[in-house]
């Protein structure tokens, strides 16, 4: 299987079937995105305990990209702090070429090797309309953090 065959399969193991996808009972913050050039929509749910994502939710309907991307944030964040899910975002971001990074990338080819399932969307910066699908859950999880002070 080729490298390009198994990113496909992840992203549509988490399309199929994803991950967090209940709502939660009293979420702290909820925010809703939407993706209009694609029609993508996700609300994200979290519950916090102090700093950290105790419980998270995301629900939405749209296309592969942006579903399978909700659903791997969902298990990226669980149980980190504000820090390390500003961390993993910036390394999101940098892997899909959102954001320059200062650092070296170990390894070029491979920028999201250690993103776990996540590096099977580093495939989707050839396309720069579907970007905008991929970021939608986490800009939306970043609104809903934001709605729970602290
Ligand atoms: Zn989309």
């Amino acid at each position: 299987m080729s490298l390009n065959e198994l990113y496909r399969e992840v992203i549509l193991d988490h399309y199929r079937s994803p991950r967090h996808h209940e709502h939660l009972d009293g979420p702290d913050g909820t925010a809703e995105g939407k993706n209009p050039l694609c029609g993508d929509e996700v609300t994200v749910e979290v519950k916090l305990d102090g700093d950290a994502i105790i419980a998270i939710a995301a629900i939405g309907v749209g296309c592969s990209i942006s579903q399978a991307s909700a659903s791997m944030m969902t298990e990226a964040v669980s149980g980190k702090d504000r820090r390390e899910i500003g961390e993993l975002v910036r390394k999101f971001k940098v892997m899909m070429s959102i954001e320059d990074s200062e650092e070296e990338i170990v390894d070029p080819d491979r920028p999201g090797a250690a993103l776990g399932d996540l590096e099977a969307l580093q495939g989707v910066r050839k396309f720069p309309v579907r970007i905008k699908c991929a970021d939608l859950p986490w800009i939306t999880l970043q609104q809903a953090l934001a709605e729970v002070t602290e």
